[in-house]
């Protein structure tokens, strides 16, 4: 990949954590982590050439995402098909381009996995991201890596993610930057840029809670790999996730049941 693009992609990439602590932190003080990460993107941005740096202003106001991967020689960000010439440009790692219809920045990627069920046509909502397979009632762990290490390796062992131990170490990035507990035992995990079948949730229960520091005990994981071109369907659910777990009964729903069953019962009515 260009290493422009791949700057860009990592100032997207701190750009939308931003809205995401918006979301997920509305109750807490997050400005220090917040002018943390704005004196990261700067320190990025120095790196940029002017010429990107102006198509970077002008189209990062109008497009939450505004470094799209390219799959089958078509701009994920406008759908359109880039002539041939273009999408030969696109995969070339010594220049960077940007799509000759919506002006998003572009990498070429491969298509996304298929998945390993097609239960997902039937259901709206949370459930569409998420499988009866993608629910598991008690953690093993004990740890904060370690739980996470597990539901990667679920999500990948079900099909849902390539590779479960990328995913693994991905979460673990990401959880690097800013925890992703969000108080009331929960916490929502997540990972970008991983292959998988299209945003995927896994959930998980650890009944005697795992230190997720900060003095967070967190018992319920909303686990997430989040296809770049995806991003914005996961901000969108996670909201609804956040607002749904925002109250302690639905909390207790969840933590009683005594099935993965009765888990993927509560989660295929959120959000529909
Ligand atoms: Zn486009």
């Amino acid at each position: 990949m260009n290493k422009h693009i791949n700057q860009l992609i990592q100032i997207q990439e701190m750009e939308i954590i931003l809205r995401e602590n918006e979301i997920l932190h509305k109750n807490k003080d997050t400005e220090e982590t917040a002018n943390e990460i704005l004196a990261n993107i700067a320190e990025m941005k120095k790196a940029l050439p002017d010429e990107i740096l102006d198509i970077l202003d002008r189209i990062s106001s109008r497009y939450e995402i505004f470094v799209s991967p390219m799959i089958n020689d078509t701009c994920m960000g406008c759908f359109m098909k880039l002539p041939v010439a273009e999408a030969i440009a696109v995969k070339n790692p010594h220049q960077w381009s940007v799509c000759p219809s919506c002006n998003r920045f572009l990498y070429a990627d491969d298509k996304p996995l298929s998945r390993p069920d097609d239960s997902v046509a039937h259901y709206k909502g949370v459930a569409k991201f998420s499988s009866l397979d993608l629910m598991t009632r008690d953690l093993k762990s004990e740890t904060h890596a370690g739980v996470l290490e597990e539901m990667a390796r679920l999500a990948g062992e079900e099909e849902f993610v390539e590779d479960g131990a990328e995913f693994a170490k991905a979460l673990l990035h990401r959880e690097a930057l800013c925890s992703t507990a969000v108080g009331l035992g929960i916490a929502f995990p997540h990972a970008r840029g991983v292959k998988a079948c299209g945003l995927t949730l896994a959930v998980g229960m650890s009944k005697s809670g795992v230190d997720f520091g900060d003095g967070e005990t967190v018992n319920l994981l909303f686990v997430s790999a989040v296809p770049t071109q995806a991003s914005m369907f996961y901000m969108d659910m996670v909201s609804k996730l956040a607002r749904y777990f925002g109250k302690q009964e639905n909390i207790d729903k969840l933590l009683e049941c005594e099935t993965a069953d009765e888990m993927w019962k509560i989660m295929v009515k959120i959000g529909r």
